[in-house]
């Protein structure tokens, strides 16, 4: 259920509501949006009458919402939600981010020259992999700790946010100490664990669209991080499993306006795991770009056929400046812009 406020309702006209509702047993979420302030109420809501909150001072209307994902529905938030992401750049608002990097950190001189070359390119976050899920426990499993102080090291250099995977609960503090943006992988779209310990964090939030999961699971996914606390919380549409094997997976395009349009969480295209290979990834990412993406996150390496994994999906450095050109153009339009970076964008921890 959520009780819309007047426009101009007071603070003291808030915070009865939310009295009122906590006293019935329910927990609330105030969201204050351009538009209009909404306090969403979710729990055990039998026997609770929209009349108790519409004859409350302030109060506009009481609905409830149908779907099953309240809070990350854009019936609760009808403006987007617009992520701040280190104080440098901002996921959701007119501005089209381009996250760019390695598939996994290799090494610290590797991680700090893609950095200088994505950002010189125009990327504004810098993406790689500290702790990898590998379909074979024989494959490289990723760096770990070392790879989140080089990643650390990489924003030193450049200035550059970083996202990296956090794989398990009992790493999310570590790793959020490292990144400026969490990255919750396709294989643990439905760890609930995981997203619950996510949601009581301050950082930033990148979830990826399961292997076999459907768009509303993906939401209810982003609703148990929300319903924690933390909502910045970015959607990923990274491919799903079809019965298609010209690819690595399906890129699901569709999943972008449907998302856009359910939900007022940024969403952000992988057209590198959606596709698998490079050649492919310039034409998804216009696609994705087109279809109202707010950010692409996209691999790069240097030498892609060196890359200690996803190098047949990597993007050399040079193709990544071409399509970073052409990306340009497609913002254009569609009345957008690519994010740039500012050198002196304050970098907040
Ligand atoms: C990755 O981003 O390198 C990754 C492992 O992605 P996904 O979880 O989408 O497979
Ligand atoms: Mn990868």
């Amino acid at each position: 259920m959520i009780v819309i406020m007047k426009p101009g309702a007071t603070a003291a006209e808030i915070g009865a509501v939310i009295r009122k509702a906590e006293q019935m047993g329910l927990k609330t979420h105030p969201i204050y949006g351009d538009s209009r302030t909404v306090v969403a109420l979710v729990g055990d809501l039998t026997g609770i009458t929209r009349e108790s909150f519409d004859v409350m001072a302030g109060v506009l209307q009481t609905m409830r919402i149908q779907e099953p994902y309240k809070l990350a529905s854009r019936t609760t938030r009808p403006d987007n939600t617009v992520i701040d992401v280190a104080g440098v750049v901002k996921v959701g608002g007119p501005e089209i981010v381009v996250m760019a990097g390695p598939c996994s950190v290799e090494s610290r001189s590797q991680i700090i020259e893609i950095a200088h070359a994505v950002k010189d390119a125009g990327a504004t976050v810098l993406r790689g992999g500290a702790f990898k899920p590998r379909t074979s426990p024989y494959d490289f499993q990723g760096m770990g700790l070392k790879g989140l102080e080089y990643l650390a090291d990489a924003r030193e250099a450049t200035g550059l946010p970083v996202i990296t995977e956090v794989m398990r609960e009992e790493q999310v503090a570590m790793v959020a100490e490292y990144a400026d943006i969490l990255q919750i992988g396709a294989r643990n779209m439905q760890n609930y664990g995981l997203l619950q310990a996510v949601g009581k964090v301050k950082k930033p939030v990148m979830l990826k669209r399961g292997i076999s999961g459907m768009i509303k699971e993906l939401l209810m996914c982003a609703e148990y991080i929300v319903s924690n606390g933390n909502y910045n919380v970015m959607l990923c549409e990274r491919g799903i499993r079809t019965y298609e094997t010209a690819t690595r997976n399906t890129f699901d395009l569709n999943a972008i306006p449907v998302l856009k349009q359910t939900s007022h969480l940024p969403v952000v295209a992988d057209p590198s795991h959606g596709t698998g290979l490079r050649e492919l990834v310039p034409a998804m990412s216009r696609a994705a770009v087109a279809a109202g993406a707010d950010a692409l996150i996209l691999e790069v390496h240097p030498d892609p056929d060196q890359a200690v994994s996803d190098g047949r999906q990597s993007l050399t450095y040079k193709e990544f400046a071409t399509l970073m050109v052409d990306v340009a153009r497609i913002a254009a339009a569609v009345d957008r812009n690519l994010a740039v970076f500012t050198e002196d964008a304050v970098h907040v921890k």
